[in-house]
């Protein structure tokens, strides 16, 4: 069986998700309908609404569910710019973010004459709060990714939070790499706030933490001012029109409520296996440098900078021998590009493409970091090799 430490770009479906699915998909009646079918499918799409409000700290209505991170983060950033305030300008985006939330605001910058300010990160890879709120007066939003889905620092998101709260702006947290991991809590970041900024928008994805790919949510605080991509039928506050996947939110519902019930014994396992890998990689290959936060970082992530050896022929040697890797950025035409969240820690772009992310999940094992300490000296010594003919 394949040794798996791809769980970041996504993670086996929880059996929990697997029987809220079976379970709602049966269920016939359109969300919308007033008829006795319709009413039933009502109740279960309200039912895991409500689940995933308490664990996201939110009131139901706050809940928007949408098909993922990707969607979430489109709508969060682009409705947050189309509803902006007369006479604010520009969107804070601290650098090394996911994709997601970079191309929506380039698209921003390009289609509609946004102005970006960039922040940059520490070398841990965290977003430096005082650079950040120096860079919020006047701007008419900005956006956080709270757990690094590269290198898997997580960033101060009350401190973020508070910031922009200060600074009347609205921000945005894409907090999918850190739902169900770490304690995300948007009621309790926002503070008491009632006006249309501070923390507004927070994005969470299914896949991640083992619901069905096509799933997840935005919160959206009910005092935020913000513009719909999807105009229709006006389901969910009228911010995502469209019939909703009774289904879907079902399992994403009991996928985040299983990882909420089990976190904290789960980071514990984890911080265990990511020790084990880091203390076989420092005794095997002493040239291999850990990258990130050593300690405020997701507890099953493992990034490392593999000196000499470019990270996609490690990834291949890697999965002839059965281990599934990632360079954790992202692909062009079957080429990995140079990480630009390595290249946000101050790297040049050699170190951008000698990186390897490892990420450990819900069904990883110490049987399975041993078979990838058994390989990676291997298939180091001949990555160096090939890179240097
Ligand atoms: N944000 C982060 C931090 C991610 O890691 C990802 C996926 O890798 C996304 C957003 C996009 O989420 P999705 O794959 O659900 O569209």
């Amino acid at each position: 069986m394949t040794a798996y430490f791809d769980h970041a770009a996504t993670t086996p479906l929880r059996p929990e998700a697997r029987a809220a699915w079976l379970e709602a998909v049966d269920v016939v009646g359109n969300a919308s309908s007033v008829h006795g079918p319709g009413q039933r499918a009502r109740r279960l799409l309200e039912q895991a609404r409500e689940e995933v409000a308490a664990t996201l700290d939110c009131d139901p209505v706050e809940v928007v569910f949408t098909s993922g991170g990707t969607e979430s983060i489109n709508l969060a950033v682009k409705g947050l710019w189309w509803a902006r305030r007369a006479g604010s300008d520009g969107i804070v985006l601290p650098d090394g973010e996911h994709h997601a939330t970079m191309d929506a605001v380039e698209w921003l910058r390009t289609a509609e004459g946004a102005g970006v300010t960039a922040v940059p990160l520490a070398e841990t890879g965290a977003i430096p709060v005082h650079a950040f709120a120096a860079a919020l007066p006047g701007a008419a939003l900005a956006t956080a990714m709270i757990a690094n889905n590269e290198v898997g620092t997580v960033s101060d998101a009350p401190a973020l939070a508070a910031a922009a709260a200060a600074e009347a702006v609205p921000l945005h947290i894409d907090a999918v790499g850190a739902a169900g991991t770490i304690d995300v809590r948007f009621a309790t970041w926002r503070g008491a706030g009632r006006a249309a900024a501070g923390l507004v928008a927070l994005s969470v994805s299914g896949h991640k933490i083992g619901a069905p790919v096509g799933t997840g949510a935005v919160v959206v605080s009910r005092h935020a001012a913000l513009s719909p991509l999807l105009h229709g039928g006006g389901q969910q506050r009228g911010l995502r029109s469209g019939t909703q996947d009774v289904a879907g939110a079902a399992a994403f519902a009991a996928a985040l409520s299983a990882a909420e019930r089990g976190r904290e014994a789960e980071a514990a396992r984890l911080t265990g296996l990511r020790r084990r890998l880091v203390d076989g990689l420092r005794a095997a290959i002493p040239q291999a440098e850990l990258l990130g936060d050593p300690d405020r970082r997701l507890p099953g992530n493992v990034h490392v900078h593999f000196p000499g050896a470019a990270g996609e022929t490690l990834l291949f040697l890697l999965d002839q021998a059965d281990v599934a890797v990632s360079t954790g950025s992202a692909c062009q035409a079957g080429v990995a590009e140079p990480s630009h969240v390595v290249r946000a820690l101050g790297r040049d772009e050699r170190a951008a493409r000698s990186v390897l992310r490892f990420t450990m999940g819900r069904t990883s094992t110490a049987d399975e970091v041993d078979r990838l300490l058994a390989v990676l000296p291997g298939a180091y010594a001949r990555a160096v090799a090939a890179g240097s003919r």
